[in-house]
């Protein structure tokens, strides 16, 4: 059966990595979380204590920087190593959060990371989620979705997320680090975040996750794998 590229962008906490996990477990494809890669990227210049101004050092560190992504084919899913090693618990928290879209603003960076997603892409069968996975990482991808829904309700269910790690953080903390991101994303001059213009768009303001699953599923199964 032909297997296609899927891009699923969107807004900060729309649900995007979530959606991606179980369709790419659903149709036995690879789940890539692009943001753990901007995130992973984010840690190891923060733990460096690279001076985030200085670009030229930014540069040159990430010139040092061992960033692979390993496939793990049983659970569809794949893990970012960071310098050989497996990152993806530190990446999730506010720290993090609060630096990763100005670094991810970067020209470097973009490169950096891009490049390793276009090679990952050419295996094909593949559901990747960022920000501009259907314009500029894979502007071929078979299928693109672009997913949107209400702030209030994003800033919720990342509150449910974080409050596991951080007891104390507040839903305006939240909010006001989604729209800050959201902000800096859509505005930046490289790749900002946008949809495509052959991308579905869903809200899923008020769809539960089964719902959009199987929305997306039925779209998939109908276009391709008829
Ligand atoms: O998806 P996640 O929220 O983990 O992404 C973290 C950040 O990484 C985003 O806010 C954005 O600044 C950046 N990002 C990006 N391009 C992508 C994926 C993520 O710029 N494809």
């Amino acid at each position: 059966m032909k297997r296609i590229n899927i891009a699923i962008d969107g807004y900060s906490a729309c649900g995007k990595s979530t959606l991606a996990r179980l369709l790419a477990q659903k149709l036995h494809y690879i789940w890539i979380d692009s943001g753990a890669m901007y995130r992973a990227i984010t840690f190891a210049l923060l733990k460096a204590q690279i001076d985030l101004e200085n670009r030229k050092a930014i540069e040159f560190y990430l010139k040092e920087l061992h960033l692979d992504i390993v496939v793990d084919e049983q659970k569809c899913v794949s893990q970012v190593l960071l310098n050989h090693q497996v990152v993806d618990q530190f990446l999730r928290n506010m720290e993090i959060s609060e630096s990763v879209s100005f670094i991810s603003s970067l020209k470097e960076v973009r490169l950096f990371a891009v490049n390793i997603q276009q090679k990952i892409g050419q295996r094909k069968g593949i559901v990747m989620d960022g920000r501009d996975i259907g314009t500029t990482v894979f502007p071929q991808a078979e299928l693109k979705f672009f997913l949107i829904a209400d702030i209030d309700v994003r800033a919720k269910r990342r509150l449910l997320e974080l409050k596991v790690q951080q007891p104390l953080i507040s839903i305006n903390e939240v909010r006001k680090n989604i729209e800050e991101r959201d902000h800096i994303d859509t505005q930046r001059k490289i790749s900002p975040l946008q949809r495509a213009y052959d991308a579905i768009e869903i809200d899923n303001t008020h769809l539960s996750i089964e719902e959009e699953l199987n929305l997306v599923f039925d779209l998939v199964n109908t276009k391709f794998l008829k």
